[in-house]
């Protein structure tokens, strides 16, 4: 049976999630609302504004019901805002987020001067050919707990930057893999949410 995979839909680049999981054969279901996250078997959160898409988790109730489900092991995959919402800790900020990732991140990290750039990215956990990340007003992590692992580095005037973190079920990246054709994210995803199935069955 294929997972239905619900997409956070309170704003954001979601439309871009669910293609690139129709591209792959997997159903998708919006979710807006609370009644709406029940019996979905992973999370994606899209890239946007993450204040924004804070404040509504808030409004809606689906703040502390998300929170509980990727506790218990719902497979969730944060893009860009999504992985801000997910962090722990949000540097000189105290919006609403998740918390869910052993991780502080910085919103906006990039400056205004490269506020949008594209970079390919070797990633070992993605093998060759090198992935073409789409950085946009992105953040980066700035440090990590030991429960999570760094899978994507980014060189920016001759610094490395955290682009992409791994913390059991939650997958997150400072860049869009939803706005490029290349799947391999997606795919990657999916194949954790085939592993976690597994382990509760
Ligand atoms: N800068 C945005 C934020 O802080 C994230 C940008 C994006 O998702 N492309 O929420």
């Amino acid at each position: 049976m294929t997972p239905l995979i619900g997409v956070l839909a309170l704003q954001g680049a979601f439309r871009e999630h669910i293609d690139a999981f129709k591209r792959l054969g997997v159903g998708t279901r919006e979710i807006r609302a609370l009644r709406d996250i029940a019996g979905i078997d992973a999370l994606a959160i899209p890239g946007g504004e993450s204040t924004t898409i804070g404040k509504l988790l808030t409004d809606t109730g689906l703040m502390p019901a998300t929170r509980e489900k990727i506790a218990s092991g719902l497979p969730v995959f944060g893009t860009c805002a999504g992985m801000i919402l997910l962090c722990e800790e949000i540097e000189d900020s105290s919006q609403p987020r998740l918390g869910s990732l052993k991780a502080k991140v910085r919103r906006n990290a990039f400056g205004s001067q490269v506020d949008s750039f594209e970079e390919n990215l070797l990633i070992p956990e993605l093998g060759d050919p090198p992935f073409p990340a789409v950085f946009i007003r992105a953040p980066f992590i700035t440090g990590i707990g030991d429960e999570a692992r760094v899978l994507a580095t980014v060189n920016k005037d001759g610094e490395n930057y955290i682009a992409a973190v791994r913390q059991d079920n939650i997958l997150t990246t400072a860049f869009h893999p939803e706005l490029t054709a290349d799947d391999r994210f997606h795919k990657y995803f999916l194949k954790m949410i085939g592993n976690s199935a597994k382990r509760t069955t």
